[in-house]
């Protein structure tokens, strides 16, 4: 607790705040915006510049940039070249998901347009999420969503949302689910997924309430798909046992190996149960503009929700992720609430206010990091770049299978391609030899409960020469 005495010097100090005397230090001048301004984005120039030469992972970290990051802020001004050179170096530890080197997890490879659709969105600063308080940028991100649906080739009666990733897309299509099949009393309802489901998923069920026991984890079949036989036996035991099945939620483009459910005979089932089915397309939905993706993908277009990560699929900048549900209805009925301090806030025409159909009230203007890399660069050009990927990864697939020593898992169907040596010491040592090259980090999983290595070739800045680079080094790998 200050002292009464404290408080009222300090406040001696800032008085008068007076701007012909200090300047308001909140408001900048013109000069200041300006020259702040450029600062930033020479930054933002400079790492995109640097992108395809920075080591690809870095651990080592001085001692003094620790004890600057930990630093309480300081009462008084700071600098902002100093700050951002803090900024900078902190950025060069750990994994940089931007560069093309980098073929671990899904890579996010962080569109430059996107990066500056933030900063837009950020200066404008507006109200998004209920369509009275900005119509019109509202309206820019229905269109968003539009797009989006007409790309699954849902109905017009379908919406969306857009979120801060996959995990916030499948939490919201989770209790969407749980509110159209089970309604408020929902302890004896169950969730279906496979052993290559995203952890999301079962985080969402715990977050929507379900019990533990409510998760059911049904087997792989062929190519780490989900046996949709063994789906239907489920289904009828738990319905035997007094339990309600509620919801399945398949794979379009696992994490570990990119593998797609069969969604054709999924969509048949549930049809036939009433069971809701979500489609986790975080990593593959964008295949869907690319004519291969679509032939893989197909059945997509009958799911009741899905889920796609824009920063994947679409190379975004971190925190643009969307679900896309069949019926607005059952979005709105699982987030709609009323509040007497929104009152004000009516309709506006046909445009769908965000608030009512998904967790968030205030959050930053993210459709323009879609809108505006959508129509600056077209459509053409990101299915162009898909298209690269899925060519990049049959060249990896073909090179990785004539590597003597290796063993591929499967026939790629993204961009992913699962691999391991014959020992699973040589399959560490090749992980360990690739990622400390400082040019390609590849990422591990299990598979049948071994080891085994993930190239995922996803980044837009990924192309040939690099995944030449990471096949030379994985053999190096398996000869160390
Ligand atoms: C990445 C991913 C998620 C999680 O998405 P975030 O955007 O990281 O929250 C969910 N499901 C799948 C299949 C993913 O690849």
């Amino acid at each position: 607790m200050p002292t009464r005495h404290s408080a009222s010097r300090r406040t001696a100090r800032r008085l008068p705040y007076d701007r012909a005397v200090t300047g308001y230090p909140l408001e900048p001048d013109d000069t200041t915006l300006q020259t702040w301004g450029d600062a930033v984005l020479s930054r933002v120039v400079d790492h995109e510049r640097s992108l395809a030469d920075v080591p690809v992972a870095r651990y080592d970290v001085a001692e003094s940039l620790l004890e600057l990051l930990a630093a309480r802020p300081p009462e008084d001004a700071g600098d902002l070249p100093v700050l951002l050179d803090v900024v900078g170096e902190a950025a060069r530890v750990g994994l940089v998901p931007s560069s093309p080197g980098y073929l671990a997890y899904v890579p996010v490879s962080g569109l430059y347009a996107g990066a500056l659709a933030e900063l837009l969105a950020a200066g404008l600063n507006r109200y998004v999420t209920i369509a009275r308080i900005a119509p019109a940028l509202a309206a820019l991100e229905n269109s968003v969503i539009r797009w989006l649906c007409e790309l699954f080739g849902f109905p017009a009666a379908s919406a969306g949302i857009l979120t801060s990733g996959g995990s916030m897309a499948n939490f919201s299509g989770v209790v969407t689910a749980r509110v159209s099949r089970l309604g408020d009393r929902f302890a004896d309802g169950v969730v279906y997924v496979g052993e290559h489901t995203h952890h999301s998923v079962a985080k969402s069920a715990r977050l929507a309430g379900f019990p533990p026991d409510a998760l059911r984890t049904v087997a792989s079949g062929d190519g780490f798909r989900l046996d949709v036989d063994a789906l239907g036996r489920a289904v009828t035991d738990d319905r035997a046992a007094g339990r309600r099945p509620a919801l399945v939620v398949a794979n379009a483009g696992s994490t570990d190996t990119g593998s797609v459910d069969a969604l054709g005979p999924l969509a048949d089932l549930c049809g036939r149960e009433g069971l809701w089915l979500h489609v986790d397309a975080a990593y593959g939905g964008f295949f869907q503009l690319t004519e291969r993706g679509r032939r893989r993908l197909s059945g997509i277009e009958r799911a009741d929700s899905i889920t796609v990560d824009p920063h994947k699929g679409l190379f975004l900048p971190l925190a643009t992720g969307a679900l896309v549900v069949r019926d607005v209805a059952t979005l709105r009925a699982a987030h709609a609430l009323e509040a007497t301090y929104l009152q004000d806030a009516q309709p506006w025409g046909d445009v769908l206010s965000a608030a009512d159909l998904s967790p968030e009230l205030s959050r930053d203007f993210r459709g323009l990091r879609v809108w505006l890399p959508l129509h600056l660069h077209g459509v053409a050009a990101f299915r162009d770049a898909l298209d690269e990927k899925l060519d990049l990864t049959m060249v990896a697939y073909e090179a990785l299978r004539q590597t003597d020593g290796l063993e591929v898992l499967h026939e790629p169907e993204l961009t992913t391609v699962a691999f391991r040596a014959h020992d699973d010491d040589h399959t560490r040592a090749v992980l360990e030899h690739v990622n400390q090259s400082g040019r390609v980090v590849l990422s591990s999983t299990m598979l049948d409960g071994r080891p085994a290595l993930r190239m995922c070739i996803q980044g837009h800045r990924t192309h040939r020469e690099r995944v030449d680079e990471a096949l030379a080094l994985v053999r190096e790998g398996l000869r160390c």
